[in-house]
């Protein structure tokens, strides 16, 4: 199910050029209404679930429904982001509540150089089998 706003907790990012989640959708789903200083997915059937939205929003404001081959439909997923780890809780329909952690980048955003300590492309070598990234053919 694609994601939804709950309009009592959005505050629109108060007001900032660009909202959070309008920032990290990769499909520019989320829009603005700068009359009610809400947001919304302007566009839900190109919702492909991605939870980026979900995961950003400082007021927790976006929920996406998992499907029921991911969670059993009518349970709840939580992300929770901290400096270094991000927490998600899965409530089961049942009251069962299960929390999974994990690491996430620390790295300042838009710091990371893909490139960093890569040579410049050859294109002589175009044909030749490996990645640029791998260790460097010796023979
Ligand atoms: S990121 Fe959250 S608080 Fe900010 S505009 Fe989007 S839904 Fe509202
Ligand atoms: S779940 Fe992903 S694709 Fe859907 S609105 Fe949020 S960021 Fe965009």
């Amino acid at each position: 199910m694609p994601s939804f706003v709950i309009t009592e907790k959005c505050d629109g990012c108060k007001a900032q050029d660009k909202t959070a989640c309008q920032y990290i959708c990769p499909h520019d789903l989320m829009a603005l209404d700068r009359e009610k200083m809400k947001a919304y997915n302007q566009e839900p059937e190109q919702c492909w679930e991605c939870y980026n939205c979900v995961k950003i929003c400082p007021q927790q404001a976006i929920e996406v429904r998992g499907y029921s081959d991911f969670v059993p439909l009518g349970s709840q997923t939580i992300p929770l982001r901290g400096t270094d780890s991000i927490m998600w809780t899965i409530k089961f329909r049942n009251g069962l509540t299960k929390r999974f952690k994990f690491p996430i980048r620390t790295t300042v955003e838009g710091s990371v150089d893909p490139y960093a300590g890569k040579p410049e492309p050859d294109f002589s070598k175009i044909k030749e089998p490996g990645f640029f990234t791998g260790p460097a053919r010796t023979e």
